[in-house]
């Protein structure tokens, strides 16, 4: 994935102590992971903290993300906030990988962080968003529409509760 290769940090070519980057996460970015998510702009802030053996980066998430809306899907701009610390160990017997723990063996020069971004935009977005989150009412055309779809179900169980029927099937 070459949309990605601007979230690649070389740290071979990193002096120790603090780095700070800057990403933007755009329309590519959601595009380049298939996502039905999308955004303007997702600022990310990364403190890179560099060590012998060990970084620690500390990502500062803020932004708006587009979505729709659970109940009347009209699109809404969830706004996105989150902070979110990894480690990233260097080792030569690197071990299988954790959420917030990442094993680099020696030799390796470069860590991509575009999945753990993307990750991070996901765990931000609530399981159930509606307009109410972003403190707007649904779209009465579409709820209408939706409780008239129910009220119509209802009705057809309604010539069901015949019991005398169902006891001469017996
Ligand atoms: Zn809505």
């Amino acid at each position: 994935m070459d949309a990605m290769k601007e979230y690649n940090i070389e740290f071979v070519k990193l002096t120790l102590g603090d780095h700070k980057f800057e990403y933007h996460l755009t329309e590519t970015f959601f595009k380049a992971f298939n996502s039905s998510l999308s955004s303007e702009d997702i600022q990310v802030d990364l403190l890179f903290h560099k060590s012998n053996t060990m970084f620690t980066l500390v990502f500062d998430l803020r932004g708006k993300l587009g979505l729709e809306c659970d109940r009347c899907l009209s699109a809404i701009d969830l706004p996105v906030k989150g902070k979110h610390t990894v480690l990233v160990k260097i080792t030569d017997y690197p071990m299988e990988n954790e959420d917030d723990l990442i094993y680099l063996g020696s030799h390796e020069y470069k860590l991509n962080i575009a999945q753990h971004l993307y990750d991070f935009v996901c765990l931000s977005v609530p399981i159930k968003k509606t307009c109410e989150d972003v403190g707007k009412l649904c779209d009465p055309a579409m709820t209408s529409n939706i409780t008239s779809m129910i009220d119509i179900e209802n009705g057809d169980r309604l010539p069901d509760r015949d019991s005398d029927d169902e006891e001469e099937e017996e």
